[in-house]
């Protein structure tokens, strides 16, 4: 299955022209632009060449343009650049603002820039972020107030999670209007190719470009600095760049540059605005069809075409991405995650997007290059994205639900904290366990999608927020009398549900099998339990620490050892010598349904998800020779798989580092020595 790549904020693939241009450079051009003779000058040449371009495109004008490793040091040295001029003046005595002003969306080279040499040459200006708008755009009312005790501002051309662009017409205008002085720095990252640029027709002073952001590899980049604007060199040395920038330059790099520039300037290569926007409008239209309640982050009018960020209710970043990933889709999550818990996008929070959309936002983006069938290709899979979240429950469907998911005790985790689901098939029905607010209308839609009964709702340890999210269960699967439903029913799933009391709290005990113990200590539990347990009942926590599930008998000779890992490489091996072995793949059931293929061609793969490890622990642990290796999408769901068999005893329990996207790394052998 080919890769449908949809990150091209974060980078791009290199243009093909870009890699012969490269590979010329290496191959026969491979002199240095400073020596004199023939090789030497040919190179200087090329690059010459590459600056004119440069400079025409982007109408540089009588500015400098110089060649360097990428954006974040054309920040540095603009920031450097201004803030040496902006002591310079102080020192001789002459005003300058107090404030070095930057977006609150900047990307965070230039913040952290600000912060740095600010602090280093000595300046103590004070950092202030500008304000932004609810569409993402900069607040004018915050920067007429400001602009007049401004001594740098900082604010980018297009925004790199939400493809939304500045209005530097008009910030233009307020600094003309208001007779400022402050330097003004535009990140022009996400603009190259997209939008169109004249930079010495403006009041810019400094604007840095990023090659891998165009199809050009990365390392490469270009700083504009307006003629006049103060200019302080980041590096010194050999006097390269006409003293600019010293270090021998970067020629394939430039070469390749110079090849994405002609592209750009033949005006065929690239796709138009106009073109691009359909192709935003086909993938929207994709995404709503396949996630219903889908809310776009951003305002299409006044954003790159290339750019959606978006968020689903009731569906994580992480969820998300996973699932685009199986299904061969290469999105990014619009904000980082942690551990257990979704940081929110700083980006988002500063547009004031409610708390839930900044916290679980997807990021996609396509480049100026896209074609046709690659965004046939991406509506397509998108679509059966959808389909997979239906089949699995996870958003409301008239399909027929996995049968893999009709059975059994599920874990429901999010931020930190777990419910427990136990489903029964042969009775149609269904108990939760500590419900959690957050997860009520992803329960509800799975009970209702499953068409169960729910006979119960328990509560480990009783909390006003664990009383709502019980009511609130109920009212979404229209149980009105909840107390009397729940009399009637708590003892009667199944087997057999008993709660066993622990003070104030309670353990439910499901047969033998599994004890569900809440925030209980599990040595706590296991004396309250008594005989209602053995050394094998798997005990289920409220609280998710990453261990998914323990034993009676592992909690009580508490072992930590890390699991073994395996290779993509040493895996095949691995199984030739463990005929027995069974790979297990612990990606959720919905990434499955999104993807067809399996990569371990002629090697039967179990589908286990992790949130249903704790079901299937038991019959593991009788079989305490077989090898077991766990697979997942990156490495970390199986690593956590392997660490809780290898606590629970279970010796052979192994796992895939790097996870699939590794084993897929395998194949390509010329890449492999990245693994
Ligand atoms: N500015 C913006 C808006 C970006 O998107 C990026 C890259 O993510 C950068 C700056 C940093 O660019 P580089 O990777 O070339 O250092």
């Amino acid at each position: 299955m080919k890769d449908i790549y949809l990150d091209c904020n974060a980078t791009t693939s290199v243009l093909p022209a870009a890699v012969t241009a490269a590979s010329a450079a290496m191959a026969q051009g491979y002199g240095n632009p400073s020596s004199t003779h023939a090789t030497g000058l040919q190179a200087k040449a090329m690059m010459d060449g590459v600056r004119k371009l440069a400079r025409r495109l982007l109408g540089t004008g009588e500015g400098r343009l110089m060649f360097n490793s990428g954006a974040t040091e054309g920040i540095q040295t603009a920031v450097l650049s201004a803030l040496c001029a902006l002591r310079e003046r102080r020192d001789a005595g002459q005003r300058i603002g107090s404030l070095l002003l930057y977006g609150a969306t900047e990307h965070k080279a230039v913040p952290e820039s600000l912060a740095h040499w600010n602090r280093l040459l000595g300046l103590n200006l004070t950092l202030r972020q500008l304000p932004v708008d609810t569409d993402g755009r900069h607040d004018l009312g915050a920067l007429g107030e400001l602009i007049g005790d401004t001594a740098m501002l900082c604010t980018m051309a297009a925004n790199n999670e939400t493809g939304v662009i500045s209005d530097l017409t008009s910030i233009a205008q307020l600094l003309h209007q208001r007779g400022a002085d402050a330097y003004w720095m535009v990140d022009c990252v996400q603009a190259l190719g997209k939008l169109q640029l004249n930079l010495a027709a403006t009041r810019i002073d400094y604007a840095p470009f990023s090659g891998h952001k165009l199809y050009a590899p990365k390392g490469i980049g270009m700083l504009y600095v307006r003629a006049g604007a103060p200019f302080t060199p980041l590096m010194m040395g050999g006097g390269q760049e006409t003293g600019q920038r010293s270090g021998t330059e970067n020629m394939a790099g430039i070469a390749a540059l110079g090849a994405v520039l002609a592209a750009l300037g033949d005006g065929t290569t690239f796709r138009s605005h106009a073109e691009l926007a359909q192709f935003r409008t086909r993938l929207a239209a994709s995404l709503e069809q396949a996630l219903p309640g889908i809310v776009f982050n951003m305002p299409f009018d006044l954003s790159l075409p290339t750019t959606l960020n978006f968020s689903v209710p009731g569906l994580s970043s992480k969820e998300l991405l996973d699932l685009f990933d199986a299904a061969g889709v290469r999105v990014s999550s619009g904000s980082a995650c942690s551990a257990s818990k979704a940081l929110p996008s700083y980006v988002l929070e500063a547009m004031q997007v409610p708390q839930w959309r900044a916290s679980s936002a997807i990021r996609l983006s396509f480049g100026p290059l896209s074609d046709e069938a690659m965004i046939a290709t991406a509506c397509e899979r998108i679509e059966r994205c959808g389909e997979a979240l239906r089949s699995s429950c996870l958003l409301p469907s008239a399909l027929a639900p996995l049968a893999a998911l009709r059975d059994g005790v599920t874990e429901l985790s999010v931020d930190g904290r777990t419910a427990w689901l136990l489903t029964d098939a042969a009775s149609a029905s269904c108990v939760v366990i500590d419900p959690l607010a957050a997860l009520v209308p992803r329960i509800a839609s799975f009970i209702r999608c499953q068409d169960y009964r729910l006979r119960a709702i328990v509560q480990t340890a009783t909390s006003q927020e664990g009383d709502a999210a019980r009511q609130a269960l109920a009212a979404a699967l229209d149980i009105t009398q909840l107390d009397a439903f729940d009399a009637q029913d708590r003892l009667a799933f199944g087997v057999g549900l008993r709660r066993v009391a622990c003070g104030d709290a309670a353990a439910y005990v499901l047969g033998r099998d599994f004890a569900f113990v809440g925030a209980l200590a599990p040595q706590a539990a296991i004396a309250a339990c008594g005989d209602a347990v053995h050394p094998d009942t798997v005990l289920c926590a409220s609280r998710d620490d990453g261990s998914v599930c323990t034993t009676v008998r592992a909690a009580q000779h508490e072992v930590t050892t890390g699991a073994p890992q395996l290779d993509a490489a040493g895996l095949a091996a691995f199984l030739r010598t463990h005929a027995h072995a069974m790979v297990i793949d612990v990606r959720e059931a919905y990434e499955h349904a999104a993807c067809a293929t399996n990569v371990f061609d002629g090697c039967a793969v179990h589908s286990v998800p992790l949130s249903r490890l704790a079901s299937e622990v038991a019959g593991w642990l009788q079989e305490p020779q077989r090898a077991l290796v766990f697979v997942c999408r990156s490495g970390n769901r199986s690593a956590r798989a392997a660490a809780c068999l290898h606590r629970l005893g279970h010796q052979a329990a192994w796992q895939l580092n790097g996870g699939l996207a590794m084993a897929t790394l395998a194949t390509r052998p010329s890449l492999a020595f990245a693994a």
